[in-house]
């Protein structure tokens, strides 16, 4: 099947929700990528954060094969090794204290939000049910989440969004102030925000934001469903800004590239759920967790943070040459970690263009930046390469 065909099918049977490039994918390994020619592409979006790892991770795959063989699905009914393996795993390296198992991003600020809510209630304070987030943020495309989504463009149309959800404008500690009292149940950030273009929060902000939120009694909810998993240079991202939240969510690159999301509390906010309080169906499925087990333990033993803080801070010099080099075309280089962007204005589309014809995956978020999201496990020579590629396709808009 080539791509035209591809695209009269898309055309044909799936809803129409999304432009997608000309490209058709057929198989990957490691950092790189073929499509359905044999053309073969640098992935440096990664599937949007999710594959950790690269491609065809021989761990991933194995205990993929493995899990899938002996047991694909139980429901929540019963005891399963995986997800108690993982659900160590992520708490035992910073993951506050308990672990909630569902299915994707939006699945957990979700469970997060019902749980902030639900934990205020059963300490009796039940006004608070006010959830704030801050301009320019993305937290998912069902209902809550698109609600503490403050993007008009994706929210248009889908009214009435639930009530209680406010944004507050993102980086400024005293806008939070002004709207924080006892009926807020929780504050969602993003440590990075990914979808506005990469955006690292100021050190001095988060630490803020978490006080006032204690100040207040309101939880502090950090969505890291982009820049965890080690891609800012500690496992979770929170551990390299030194400030805590109550509750985490995560998902994107937790599966190694299967579809599993996580929501991660102190044990005395995870107290906030009682049996029959929340729950998935599919949610800790044995085989996205053996997935994500074999994900976490090859971050953790092969020391990938701490690459992603090394090599993360390579490519974002070598980038900063690219805006030395045209500064009319790349007005700002932003990053932390393996998570960066070149804010491209108007040229933005064309020169990613320009990268995929010179095989180079990366995306355009937020209509100006250029984001590069590579695996953990990429090299300085891709690196390299990628940024020969990104410096050609700059030079041809
Ligand atoms: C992708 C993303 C989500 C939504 O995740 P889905 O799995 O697409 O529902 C939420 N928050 C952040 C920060 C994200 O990057």
């Amino acid at each position: 099947m080539d791509l035209a065909e591809m695209q009269a099918l898309d055309r044909q049977y799936l809803m129409p929700t999304y432009a997608r490039y000309p490209i058709a994918l057929e198989r990957g390994e490691g950092t790189r990528v073929w499509d359905v020619n044999g053309k073969e592409y640098l992935d440096f979006l990664g599937g949007i954060a999710v594959n950790v790892l690269g491609h065809a991770h021989p761990a991933v795959v194995a205990a993929i094969r493995e899990q899938a063989g002996r047991l694909l699905h139980t429901s929540n009914l019963y005891y399963t090794r995986p997800m108690l393996e993982l659900a160590q795993l992520l708490v035992d390296n910073g993951g506050l204290g308990r672990a909630f198992f569902c299915n994707s991003g939006a699945e957990a600020n979700e469970g997060a939000f019902k749980l902030a809510r639900k934990y205020h209630w059963r300490r009796g304070d039940r006004a608070r049910t006010r959830i704030l987030s801050v301009t320019h943020a993305f937290h998912g495309r069902t209902f809550g989440a698109l609600a503490a989504t403050p993007k008009p463009e994706i929210q248009e149309g889908f009214g009435p969004l639930p009530p209680g959800f406010e944004a507050v404008e993102w980086g400024r500690a005293d806008a939070l102030a002004e709207r924080l009292d006892g009926t807020v149940a929780a504050v969602i950030i993003e440590p990075v925000q990914g979808e506005s273009g990469i955006h690292p929060a100021d050190p001095a902000y988060l630490r803020a934001v978490a006080d006032l939120t204690r100040e207040h009694g309101a939880l502090l909810i950090f969505d890291e469903i982009q820049c965890g998993m080690g891609r800012t240079g500690t496992f979770y991202a929170y551990q390299g800004y030194g400030v805590r939240p109550d509750i985490l969510t995560l998902a994107k690159g937790l599966g190694g590239g299967l579809p599993i999301g996580a929501i991660l509390a102190t044990p005395e906010v995870a107290s906030g759920f009682a049996p029959g309080d929340h729950g998935s169906t599919f949610g800790a499925n044995p085989v996205a967790c053996a997935a994500a087990v074999a994900t976490v333990r090859t971050i953790l033993r092969e020391n990938l943070p701490a690459r992603a803080a090394e090599l993360g801070d390579y490519l974002l010099g070598r980038l900063r040459e690219l805006a030395a080099r045209w500064p009319d075309r790349v007005r700002e280089v932003r990053g932390r970690g393996l998570m960066a962007a070149l804010e491209l204005g108007e040229h933005a589309r064309r020169v990613l263009d320009g990268c995929h014809a010179r095989g180079l995956l990366a995306n355009v978020t937020a209509g100006t930046a250029l984001r590069l999201l590579p695996p953990l496990t990429v090299t300085r020579e891709e690196i390299d390469r990628a940024v020969e590629i990104l410096s050609d396709a700059i030079a041809g808009v």
